[in-house]
């Protein structure tokens, strides 16, 4: 198979059409057998539930080639579980999580040329999603739904190392107690769209939300679960029911323990406690960790004992490790890595 022409370390976090996409149709309560569709556009009525009441939800997820020039994706289950657990949170009906796995092999496989070489630092970004699409005016769930599944080959995270990040405390919340915080829904990023602009035009990379009742507590990011470190090396991460449940989170956090030998708690973290570590990240399918430097919160600001040059160094470590486990440089732990090819 050839590779296509492209510019492979140089890419960005864009777009661009590949061959090949799934799709699958929901109607009356069955799922079809599902295909590969050679078509990127879709009609849809006037009506459809995704256009009236935003019934949607989606997955994102990375294939890539390791070092021994196989293309794989990384615990493609979770990905599979937790949209069956965004879909019931909608009214949406399951798609099952074989079938899930199944079709992103398919779609992967059928844009093999579009997955970037090893050592380019570029992947295919997977992004499979569901909508309402029959037509709902009364506020329902639709009846009829469409599963599909998108690849796009996206750029190296970090171009030219990771250099930490400056963030701001959020004056809006993103997600309520008993919300939707905790599913993978477009719903939870039209709102977050104001509050990123503004911290854009303020010049902070990202927004570290607050829990929205006390709004003493960290939550997470628009799109990435903080992990902290203390003082003596151990690996914090913020529990609550309304973070999305991270699955490189919570593949960081077994690697601390069981790679790297570090302590690992999940709990509530305050504001107030956070100048006491000395390392925090960010951590999501695109960067795996960003490293933060600084956390302002309304003028007072909170300066992290790692810096801003370089990542500290136990996120480095966890970074290091996750990501050479991905890689194949590292034995992963059991069923973490899917062959496509
Ligand atoms: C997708 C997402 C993450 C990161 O999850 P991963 O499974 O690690 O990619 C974190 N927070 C939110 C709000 C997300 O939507």
């Amino acid at each position: 198979m050839e590779k296509k022409n492209l510019d492979w370390s140089n890419l960005g976090f864009q777009y661009i059409q590949t061959d090949k996409r799934y799709v699958s149709n929901y109607k009356n309560g069955a799922w079809d057998e599902g295909c590969l569709a050679s078509d990127a556009n879709i009609v849809l009525n006037e009506c459809a539930g995704v256009f009236q009441y935003a019934q949607t939800v989606f997955e994102g997820l990375k294939a890539y080639t390791t070092e021994d020039g196989k293309i794989v994706t990384f615990r493609p289950d979770l990905n599979a579980e937790r949209m069956i657990d965004s879909a019931k949170r909608l009214e949406m009906p399951a798609f099952p999580k074989e079938r899930f796995i199944d079709a992103v092999t398919q779609t992967v496989k059928a844009n093999a040329a579009w997955v970037p070489p090893f050592g380019s630092g570029a992947t295919l970004y997977i992004r499979p999603y569901m909508f309402g699409s029959s037509p709902v005016i009364g506020v329902s769930p639709a009846e009829e739904y469409q599963f599909r599944i998108l690849t796009t080959p996206v750029g190296p995270y970090f171009k030219g190392g990771a250099k930490p990040i400056t963030i701001k405390v959020s004056d809006f919340d993103r997600a309520a107690p008993h919300g939707t915080g905790h599913i993978k829904a477009g719903l939870n990023y039209a709102m977050s769209l104001h509050a990123i602009v503004t911290a854009h035009e303020e010049g902070y990379a990202e927004n570290m939300y607050l829990d929205a009742a006390t709004r003493t507590k960290v939550e997470e990011t628009g799109g990435a679960n903080f992990i902290f470190v203390t003082k003596d090396g151990k690996v914090v991460t913020p529990k609550s029911s309304s973070i999305l449940p991270s699955i490189t989170r919570r593949s960081l956090l077994y690697v601390a323990k069981e790679y790297l030998g570090l302590e690992t708690e999940e709990r509530e973290v305050t504001l107030e406690e956070v100048p006491e570590f000395t390392e925090c990240g960010l951590c999501g399918t695109a960067a795996v960790v960003s490293p933060v430097g600084k956390i302002v919160d309304h003028g007072k600001e909170i300066c992290f004992a790692s810096g801003m040059e370089e990542m500290g160094p136990v996120t480095k470590k966890l970074y290091d490790t996750l990501t050479g486990i991905q890689m194949g440089r590292i034995e992963a732990p059991e069923g973490w890595i899917h062959v496509i090819e």
